[in-house]
Protein backbone atom coordinates (compact mmCIF):
# COMPACT_ATOMS: atom_id res chain seq x y z
CA UNK A 1 0.00 0.00 0.00
CA UNK A 2 1.17 3.60 -1.09
CA UNK A 3 1.94 5.76 1.92
CA UNK A 4 -0.98 8.54 2.05
CA UNK A 5 0.37 11.87 0.54
CA UNK A 6 1.78 14.25 2.95
CA UNK A 7 0.82 18.10 2.39
CA UNK A 8 3.82 20.20 1.39
CA UNK A 9 4.70 21.87 4.40
CA UNK A 10 5.19 25.07 2.29
CA UNK A 11 0.86 24.79 2.14
CA UNK A 12 0.60 25.09 -1.47
CA UNK A 13 -2.93 23.66 -1.80
CA UNK A 14 -5.43 25.99 -3.70
CA UNK A 15 -7.87 23.48 -5.31
CA UNK A 16 -10.37 21.11 -3.74
CA UNK A 17 -12.09 18.51 -4.56
CA UNK A 18 -15.31 18.45 -2.11
CA UNK A 19 -17.68 15.58 -2.31
CA UNK A 20 -20.56 14.31 -0.35
CA UNK A 21 -20.81 10.55 -1.10
CA UNK A 22 -24.61 9.35 -1.49
CA UNK A 23 -27.36 8.68 1.11
CA UNK A 24 -27.75 4.60 1.17
CA UNK A 25 -31.03 3.54 1.56
CA UNK A 26 -31.43 3.01 5.35
CA UNK A 27 -30.24 6.63 5.71
CA UNK A 28 -32.44 8.69 8.54
CA UNK A 29 -32.26 12.55 8.96
CA UNK A 30 -33.09 15.63 7.14
CA UNK A 31 -31.66 16.17 3.70
CA UNK A 32 -31.89 20.35 3.68
CA UNK A 33 -29.89 20.14 7.18
CA UNK A 34 -27.01 17.77 5.67
CA UNK A 35 -27.21 19.89 2.25
CA UNK A 36 -27.01 23.43 4.31
CA UNK A 37 -24.07 22.05 6.33
CA UNK A 38 -22.35 20.95 2.95
CA UNK A 39 -23.32 24.47 1.39
CA UNK A 40 -22.02 26.19 3.68
CA UNK A 41 -18.63 24.83 3.41
CA UNK A 42 -18.92 25.39 -0.45
CA UNK A 43 -20.02 28.86 -0.03
CA UNK A 44 -16.98 29.90 2.15
CA UNK A 45 -14.35 28.06 0.46
CA UNK A 46 -15.78 30.22 -3.26
CA UNK A 47 -15.62 33.26 -0.58
CA UNK A 48 -11.83 32.33 0.22
CA UNK A 49 -11.21 32.13 -3.36
CA UNK A 50 -10.01 28.89 -2.87
CA UNK A 51 -11.11 26.35 -6.36
CA UNK A 52 -13.34 24.06 -5.70
CA UNK A 53 -14.58 21.13 -7.53
CA UNK A 54 -18.25 19.77 -6.14
CA UNK A 55 -19.49 16.76 -6.39
CA UNK A 56 -22.53 16.70 -4.88
CA UNK A 57 -23.74 12.92 -4.86
CA UNK A 58 -25.80 12.73 -2.14
CA UNK A 59 -29.16 11.74 -3.90
CA UNK A 60 -27.11 10.72 -6.84
CA UNK A 61 -25.78 7.45 -6.27
CA UNK A 62 -25.42 6.48 -10.26
CA UNK A 63 -23.25 9.59 -10.57
CA UNK A 64 -20.74 8.59 -7.74
CA UNK A 65 -20.87 4.97 -9.63
CA UNK A 66 -19.45 7.20 -12.23
CA UNK A 67 -17.07 9.14 -10.43
CA UNK A 68 -15.57 6.29 -8.30
CA UNK A 69 -14.25 5.16 -11.44
CA UNK A 70 -13.20 8.66 -12.33
CA UNK A 71 -10.92 8.76 -9.17
CA UNK A 72 -9.18 5.39 -9.69
CA UNK A 73 -7.62 6.63 -13.24
CA UNK A 74 -7.16 10.37 -11.88
CA UNK A 75 -3.90 11.55 -11.69
CA UNK A 76 -3.28 13.54 -8.41
CA UNK A 77 -1.36 16.33 -8.02
CA UNK A 78 0.40 17.42 -4.67
CA UNK A 79 -1.96 20.36 -4.93
CA UNK A 80 -5.18 18.21 -5.08
CA UNK A 81 -6.79 18.10 -1.68
CA UNK A 82 -10.23 16.10 -1.58
CA UNK A 83 -12.55 16.60 1.42
CA UNK A 84 -15.30 14.05 1.73
CA UNK A 85 -18.23 14.39 3.95
CA UNK A 86 -19.19 11.82 5.67
CA UNK A 87 -22.68 11.54 8.13
CA UNK A 88 -23.95 8.46 9.31
CA UNK A 89 -26.33 7.75 6.39
CA UNK A 90 -23.75 7.69 3.93
CA UNK A 91 -20.39 6.31 5.82
CA UNK A 92 -20.28 3.19 3.21
CA UNK A 93 -20.05 4.58 -0.05
CA UNK A 94 -17.61 6.91 1.88
CA UNK A 95 -15.55 4.05 2.96
CA UNK A 96 -15.55 2.76 -0.57
CA UNK A 97 -14.42 6.51 -1.91
CA UNK A 98 -11.18 6.51 0.99
CA UNK A 99 -10.22 3.12 0.27
CA UNK A 100 -10.04 3.76 -3.53
CA UNK A 101 -8.34 7.05 -2.67
CA UNK A 102 -5.52 5.66 -0.52
CA UNK A 103 -4.79 2.50 -2.63
CA UNK A 104 -3.82 5.39 -5.50
CA UNK A 105 0.22 5.66 -6.21
CA UNK A 106 0.54 9.43 -5.23
CA UNK A 107 -2.70 9.70 -2.95
CA UNK A 108 -4.31 13.40 -2.78
CA UNK A 109 -4.17 14.99 0.78
CA UNK A 110 -7.46 14.36 2.27
CA UNK A 111 -9.95 15.57 4.44
CA UNK A 112 -13.13 14.54 6.31
CA UNK A 113 -16.22 16.71 7.43
CA UNK A 114 -18.91 15.55 8.47
CA UNK A 115 -20.66 14.52 11.64
CA UNK A 116 -19.82 10.76 11.41
CA UNK A 117 -16.09 11.91 10.67
CA UNK A 118 -16.00 13.53 13.32
CA UNK A 119 -17.36 11.33 15.95
CA UNK A 120 -15.03 8.30 14.63
CA UNK A 121 -12.17 10.37 13.64
CA UNK A 122 -9.39 8.22 15.71
CA UNK A 123 -10.57 5.40 13.21
CA UNK A 124 -10.15 7.07 10.14
CA UNK A 125 -7.09 9.14 10.83
CA UNK A 126 -5.31 5.47 12.19
CA UNK A 127 -6.47 3.73 8.80
CA UNK A 128 -5.09 6.69 7.37
CA UNK A 129 -8.36 6.99 4.97
CA UNK A 130 -7.36 10.74 6.21
CA UNK A 131 -4.62 13.06 7.03
CA UNK A 132 -7.34 15.92 8.68
CA UNK A 133 -10.55 15.46 10.42
CA UNK A 134 -12.66 18.51 10.66
CA UNK A 135 -14.44 18.27 14.04
CA UNK A 136 -16.81 21.35 13.88
CA UNK A 137 -17.44 24.52 12.08
CA UNK A 138 -16.17 22.45 8.75
CA UNK A 139 -16.86 25.89 6.49
CA UNK A 140 -14.05 28.06 8.64
CA UNK A 141 -11.79 25.30 9.55
CA UNK A 142 -11.37 24.14 5.75
CA UNK A 143 -9.90 27.02 3.88
CA UNK A 144 -7.38 27.62 6.98
CA UNK A 145 -6.18 23.87 6.78
CA UNK A 146 -6.21 24.50 2.74
CA UNK A 147 -3.81 27.79 3.73
CA UNK A 148 -1.73 26.07 6.84
CA UNK A 149 1.48 24.53 6.85
CA UNK A 150 0.88 20.78 8.74
CA UNK A 151 3.23 22.00 11.41
CA UNK A 152 0.83 24.73 12.17
CA UNK A 153 -2.03 23.20 12.71
CA UNK A 154 -2.35 23.17 16.35
CA UNK A 155 -3.86 26.99 15.66
CA UNK A 156 -6.99 25.47 14.24
CA UNK A 157 -9.80 25.15 16.27
CA UNK A 158 -11.57 21.90 16.29
CA UNK A 159 -9.36 19.57 13.93
CA UNK A 160 -7.80 16.23 14.46
CA UNK A 161 -4.72 15.20 12.76
CA UNK A 162 -1.96 12.73 12.99
CA UNK A 163 1.61 14.01 14.46
CA UNK A 164 4.22 11.79 14.74
CA UNK A 165 1.68 9.02 14.78
CA UNK A 166 0.12 10.49 17.58
CA UNK A 167 -4.14 11.88 17.11
CA UNK A 168 -4.06 15.27 17.95
CA UNK A 169 -6.96 17.18 18.54
CA UNK A 170 -6.92 21.01 18.80
CA UNK A 171 -9.78 22.52 21.01
CA UNK A 172 -13.03 24.96 20.17
CA UNK A 173 -11.70 28.71 20.65
CA UNK A 174 -15.09 31.15 21.10
CA UNK A 175 -18.54 30.87 19.23
CA UNK A 176 -18.81 31.04 15.95
CA UNK A 177 -20.22 34.65 14.54
CA UNK A 178 -23.31 32.97 12.28
CA UNK A 179 -23.89 36.90 10.93
CA UNK A 180 -20.52 36.57 8.99
CA UNK A 181 -21.17 33.72 7.10
CA UNK A 182 -22.59 33.91 3.82
CA UNK A 183 -26.03 32.83 2.48
CA UNK A 184 -26.47 29.50 1.81
CA UNK A 185 -30.71 29.09 0.91
CA UNK A 186 -30.65 30.53 -2.51
CA UNK A 187 -28.72 26.92 -3.56
CA UNK A 188 -31.81 25.63 -2.78
CA UNK A 189 -34.22 27.84 -5.01
CA UNK A 190 -35.13 25.63 -7.66
CA UNK A 191 -35.79 23.24 -5.01
CA UNK A 192 -39.56 22.82 -6.69
CA UNK A 193 -42.22 22.92 -4.78
CA UNK A 194 -40.94 22.31 -1.78
CA UNK A 195 -40.13 25.35 0.51
CA UNK A 196 -36.39 26.76 0.93
CA UNK A 197 -34.45 25.80 3.97
CA UNK A 198 -33.05 29.04 6.08
CA UNK A 199 -31.10 28.11 9.41
CA UNK A 200 -31.23 30.70 11.69
CA UNK A 201 -29.98 28.93 14.73
CA UNK A 202 -27.22 26.02 15.57
CA UNK A 203 -27.72 23.79 18.10
CA UNK A 204 -30.46 23.41 20.90
CA UNK A 205 -30.57 24.13 24.36
CA UNK A 206 -31.65 20.50 25.21
CA UNK A 207 -30.65 17.44 25.72
CA UNK A 208 -32.91 14.37 24.26
CA UNK A 209 -31.14 10.98 24.81
CA UNK A 210 -32.02 10.14 21.45
CA UNK A 211 -31.00 13.33 19.68
CA UNK A 212 -27.40 14.04 17.92
CA UNK A 213 -28.07 17.30 17.26
CA UNK A 214 -25.04 18.40 20.07
CA UNK A 215 -22.82 17.02 17.03
CA UNK A 216 -23.66 19.11 14.35
CA UNK A 217 -23.09 22.35 16.45
CA UNK A 218 -21.76 21.87 19.23
CA UNK A 219 -22.84 22.33 22.51
CA UNK A 220 -25.16 25.41 23.08
CA UNK A 221 -27.31 27.50 20.95
CA UNK A 222 -25.58 30.03 18.40
CA UNK A 223 -27.89 32.43 16.83
CA UNK A 224 -27.63 34.86 13.90
CA UNK A 225 -29.47 38.41 14.25
CA UNK A 226 -32.78 38.74 12.99
CA UNK A 227 -31.44 41.68 10.34
CA UNK A 228 -29.65 38.92 9.32
CA UNK A 229 -31.73 36.61 8.51
CA UNK A 230 -34.18 38.97 7.00
CA UNK A 231 -31.88 40.06 4.45
CA UNK A 232 -31.61 36.53 3.59
CA UNK A 233 -35.19 36.13 3.57
CA UNK A 234 -35.92 39.42 1.28
CA UNK A 235 -32.90 38.20 -1.16
CA UNK A 236 -34.87 34.93 -1.73
CA UNK A 237 -37.75 37.00 -2.11
CA UNK A 238 -37.15 39.66 -4.39
CA UNK A 239 -34.24 38.17 -6.27
CA UNK A 240 -35.27 34.59 -6.60
CA UNK A 241 -38.85 34.76 -6.46
CA UNK A 242 -38.96 32.47 -3.19
CA UNK A 243 -42.39 32.33 -1.89
CA UNK A 244 -42.43 29.17 0.49
CA UNK A 245 -39.75 28.63 3.17
CA UNK A 246 -38.59 26.34 5.71
CA UNK A 247 -37.07 27.28 9.05
CA UNK A 248 -34.60 24.31 9.61
CA UNK A 249 -33.80 25.21 13.18
CA UNK A 250 -34.22 22.40 15.38
CA UNK A 251 -36.19 24.16 17.04
CA UNK A 252 -37.70 27.21 16.04
CA UNK A 253 -39.33 28.60 19.33
CA UNK A 254 -35.80 28.14 21.26
CA UNK A 255 -35.71 31.70 22.09
CA UNK A 256 -39.56 32.75 22.08
CA UNK A 257 -39.00 36.82 22.16
CA UNK A 258 -36.84 36.29 19.44
CA UNK A 259 -39.15 34.32 17.53
CA UNK A 260 -41.57 36.95 18.25
CA UNK A 261 -39.28 39.66 17.10
CA UNK A 262 -38.52 37.68 13.69
CA UNK A 263 -42.42 37.41 13.03
CA UNK A 264 -43.42 40.83 14.09
CA UNK A 265 -40.57 41.96 11.64
CA UNK A 266 -42.02 39.99 8.60
CA UNK A 267 -45.43 41.25 9.23
CA UNK A 268 -44.04 45.05 9.14
CA UNK A 269 -42.50 43.82 5.75
CA UNK A 270 -45.52 42.29 4.51
CA UNK A 271 -43.98 40.10 2.51
CA UNK A 272 -46.18 37.60 0.64
CA UNK A 273 -44.09 34.87 1.99
CA UNK A 274 -45.33 31.32 3.73
CA UNK A 275 -43.50 29.47 6.19
CA UNK A 276 -42.89 26.25 8.22
CA UNK A 277 -40.70 25.27 11.20
CA UNK A 278 -39.96 22.61 13.82
CA UNK A 279 -40.78 23.23 17.45
CA UNK A 280 -41.67 20.64 20.85
CA UNK A 281 -45.20 20.67 21.74
CA UNK A 282 -44.77 23.04 24.94
CA UNK A 283 -43.36 25.85 23.46
CA UNK A 284 -46.29 27.19 21.67
CA UNK A 285 -49.60 29.35 22.88
CA UNK A 286 -52.35 31.34 21.65
CA UNK A 287 -51.23 34.35 21.34
CA UNK A 288 -47.82 33.13 19.81
CA UNK A 289 -49.89 30.86 17.32
CA UNK A 290 -51.88 33.83 16.26
CA UNK A 291 -48.65 36.09 15.54
CA UNK A 292 -47.07 33.07 13.73
CA UNK A 293 -49.87 32.18 11.44
CA UNK A 294 -50.42 36.20 10.43
CA UNK A 295 -46.39 36.29 9.80
CA UNK A 296 -47.00 33.54 7.57
CA UNK A 297 -46.62 30.17 8.85
CA UNK A 298 -48.59 27.45 7.47
CA UNK A 299 -47.35 24.20 9.10
CA UNK A 300 -46.26 23.29 12.37
CA UNK A 301 -44.20 19.82 12.51
CA UNK A 302 -43.97 19.45 16.28
CA UNK A 303 -41.58 16.25 17.97
CA UNK A 304 -44.13 14.77 20.37
CA UNK A 305 -42.37 10.96 20.40
CA UNK A 306 -44.38 9.18 22.28
CA UNK A 307 -47.75 9.42 23.95
CA UNK A 308 -46.71 7.71 27.14
CA UNK A 309 -44.52 9.68 29.70
CA UNK A 310 -42.68 6.43 30.44
CA UNK A 311 -41.61 6.07 27.10
CA UNK A 312 -40.99 10.40 27.01
CA UNK A 313 -38.84 9.88 30.04
CA UNK A 314 -36.73 6.78 28.39
CA UNK A 315 -36.07 9.11 25.19
CA UNK A 316 -35.19 12.28 27.94
CA UNK A 317 -37.93 13.83 26.40
CA UNK A 318 -40.13 14.81 29.17
CA UNK A 319 -43.43 16.67 28.10
CA UNK A 320 -46.58 17.80 29.80
CA UNK A 321 -48.25 15.28 27.64
CA UNK A 322 -52.51 17.04 28.21
CA UNK A 323 -50.26 20.40 27.83
CA UNK A 324 -49.14 18.83 24.54
CA UNK A 325 -51.89 17.74 23.11
CA UNK A 326 -54.18 21.56 23.68
CA UNK A 327 -51.04 23.25 21.90
CA UNK A 328 -50.99 20.97 18.77
CA UNK A 329 -55.09 20.98 19.33
CA UNK A 330 -54.67 25.01 19.18
CA UNK A 331 -52.45 24.95 16.27
CA UNK A 332 -55.09 23.39 14.30
CA UNK A 333 -57.97 26.02 15.57
CA UNK A 334 -55.03 28.85 13.91
CA UNK A 335 -55.19 27.06 10.25
CA UNK A 336 -51.85 25.94 11.03
CA UNK A 337 -51.12 22.42 9.64
CA UNK A 338 -49.76 20.32 11.99
CA UNK A 339 -47.07 17.37 11.33
CA UNK A 340 -45.98 15.16 14.03
CA UNK A 341 -42.74 12.98 14.36
CA UNK A 342 -43.04 9.87 16.65
CA UNK A 343 -40.70 7.84 17.71
CA UNK A 344 -41.60 4.03 18.36
CA UNK A 345 -39.46 0.74 19.96
CA UNK A 346 -37.87 2.77 22.62
CA UNK A 347 -36.70 1.07 25.67
CA UNK A 348 -39.52 0.14 27.79
CA UNK A 349 -42.12 0.15 24.68
CA UNK A 350 -45.02 -2.42 25.46
CA UNK A 351 -48.37 -2.75 24.14
CA UNK A 352 -49.80 -0.65 26.70
CA UNK A 353 -47.27 2.45 26.02
CA UNK A 354 -48.27 1.79 22.09
CA UNK A 355 -51.90 2.10 23.55
CA UNK A 356 -51.10 5.29 25.26
CA UNK A 357 -49.78 6.57 22.19
CA UNK A 358 -52.93 6.04 19.97
CA UNK A 359 -55.02 7.44 22.20
CA UNK A 360 -52.93 10.34 22.66
CA UNK A 361 -53.10 10.47 18.63
CA UNK A 362 -57.03 10.11 18.58
CA UNK A 363 -56.89 13.38 20.20
CA UNK A 364 -54.91 15.26 17.75
CA UNK A 365 -55.63 16.77 14.65
CA UNK A 366 -52.96 15.76 12.38
CA UNK A 367 -51.76 16.42 8.72
CA UNK A 368 -48.91 14.06 8.40
CA UNK A 369 -47.26 11.57 10.61
CA UNK A 370 -43.58 10.57 10.53
CA UNK A 371 -42.75 7.39 12.22
CA UNK A 372 -39.63 6.28 13.15
CA UNK A 373 -38.43 3.42 15.05
CA UNK A 374 -35.67 4.43 17.63
CA UNK A 375 -32.16 5.07 15.86
CA UNK A 376 -29.37 4.82 17.60
CA UNK A 377 -27.59 7.83 16.40
CA UNK A 378 -23.74 8.60 17.39
CA UNK A 379 -23.07 11.46 19.55
CA UNK A 380 -26.29 10.70 21.01
CA UNK A 381 -26.86 9.66 25.02
CA UNK A 382 -28.60 6.48 23.43
CA UNK A 383 -25.79 5.39 21.33
CA UNK A 384 -23.12 5.65 23.89
CA UNK A 385 -25.71 3.54 26.28
CA UNK A 386 -26.52 0.54 24.16
CA UNK A 387 -23.57 0.65 21.89
CA UNK A 388 -19.75 0.18 22.78
CA UNK A 389 -17.27 1.49 20.49
CA UNK A 390 -14.93 -1.35 21.18
CA UNK A 391 -17.33 -4.24 20.49
CA UNK A 392 -16.73 -6.79 17.51
CA UNK A 393 -20.19 -5.55 16.09
CA UNK A 394 -18.82 -1.96 16.32
CA UNK A 395 -16.63 -2.87 12.84
CA UNK A 396 -19.17 -4.18 10.75
CA UNK A 397 -21.46 -0.83 11.76
CA UNK A 398 -18.23 1.07 10.60
CA UNK A 399 -17.61 -0.63 7.74
CA UNK A 400 -21.16 -1.07 6.01
CA UNK A 401 -24.24 1.08 5.76
CA UNK A 402 -26.37 -0.23 8.18
CA UNK A 403 -28.08 2.51 10.82
CA UNK A 404 -28.26 1.18 14.00
CA UNK A 405 -31.75 0.56 15.22
CA UNK A 406 -32.36 0.03 18.84
CA UNK A 407 -33.44 -3.71 19.43
CA UNK A 408 -37.00 -3.61 20.11
CA UNK A 409 -40.04 -5.95 19.80
CA UNK A 410 -40.50 -5.79 15.75
CA UNK A 411 -43.65 -8.04 15.73
CA UNK A 412 -44.94 -5.78 19.08
CA UNK A 413 -44.45 -3.20 16.34
CA UNK A 414 -45.75 -4.37 13.13
CA UNK A 415 -48.94 -5.36 14.98
CA UNK A 416 -49.65 -1.45 16.39
CA UNK A 417 -47.78 0.62 13.80
CA UNK A 418 -49.58 -0.39 10.40
CA UNK A 419 -52.92 -0.02 12.17
CA UNK A 420 -51.87 3.48 13.62
CA UNK A 421 -51.20 4.17 10.44
CA UNK A 422 -54.56 3.41 8.59
CA UNK A 423 -56.44 4.54 11.54
CA UNK A 424 -55.28 8.75 10.74
CA UNK A 425 -55.16 7.75 6.75
CA UNK A 426 -51.52 9.52 6.70
CA UNK A 427 -48.43 7.15 5.39
CA UNK A 428 -45.38 6.40 7.92
CA UNK A 429 -42.48 6.99 7.01
CA UNK A 430 -40.74 3.73 8.52
CA UNK A 431 -37.36 3.20 8.10
CA UNK A 432 -35.72 0.10 9.33
S1 LIG B 1 -34.94 16.28 19.72
FE1 LIG B 1 -35.30 18.43 19.30
S2 LIG B 1 -35.56 19.37 21.32
FE2 LIG B 1 -34.55 17.39 21.65
S3 LIG B 1 -32.35 17.84 21.66
FE3 LIG B 1 -32.92 17.25 19.58
S4 LIG B 1 -33.35 19.18 18.53
FE4 LIG B 1 -33.39 19.58 20.73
Amino acid sequence: MTPPQTKPSTATSRRIHLVIPPLTQNACGNVSTLKSYVYYILANLKNSSISVVFNDHLQDPEKFVRYKALVSRKKYSAADGVCVVVFQGNKGPSLDLLKTLRQKNNPPFVILAGTFAGMFHDRYLKNRLAQVVILQDPETALPRILRTAPEKYGGIPRIAFLKNSKICRTKQRGRHDLDALPFVSPYFRNNGTKPVPILTARGCGFSCAFCDKRLFWGSGTNFRSIPNVLEEIELLYNRYGVRKIQFDDYDFLLKKQRAVTLCNALIKKNLKIRWECATRPDAVDGKLLRLMRLAGCRTIYFGLESGSPQILRALGKPLDIKKAVENIRMAKTHAIRVGIFLIVGAPGETPETLRQTKSVLRRLPMDELFVNPLILLPGSRLFKEFFDKNSPAFDDYFETDKALVYPCDWGLLSKHVSPLARFFEVKPSLTT
